[in-house]
């Protein structure tokens, strides 16, 4: 692949991941405690009432997975139980989250290829 090509790609996956950045903002800022978590928390001392008012459902789940876990048999994963109790909000920041790490890959990779260039550039200097 030419330098050229690289640096588009990497512009290209750039602007895509701070354009995803934004937008999880954006999702996050609409968080509203999700009642639905009552469910697990009902009883237990896990959430304080700080962590209702600063906490998004992310922060929540990953809470409730602890106590699921320990109550239960098990096998809850951290994606599972925001989608069964989290707002639509944080659920959508979820996925756009996900969705920025492969470009974050993605991104890794086009640095990897276009240092490679750079060292066969230094090499022939
Ligand atoms: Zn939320």
């Amino acid at each position: 692949m030419s330098l050229e090509s690289l640096i588009i790609k990497h512009a290209k996956y750039a602007d895509l991941k701070s354009n995803l950045k934004r937008k999880i903002g954006v999702e996050l800022s609409n968080h509203k405690y999700s009642e639905a978590f009552e469910e697990v928390f009902i009883g237990k001392d896990e959430l304080s009432n700080e962590d209702i008012i600063y906490g998004t459902c992310g922060n929540h789940a990953y809470e409730a997975v602890k106590i699921l876990n320990r109550d239960n048999d098990g096998g809850y994963g951290y994606d599972e139980v925001l989608n069964m109790y989290g707002c639509e909000y944080c659920i959508k920041a979820r996925k756009l989250k996900i969705e920025m790490g492969f470009v974050g890959t993605k991104l890794g990779q086009i640095r990897g290829a276009i240092t490679r260039v750079g060292r066969k550039l230094n090499n022939s200097a």
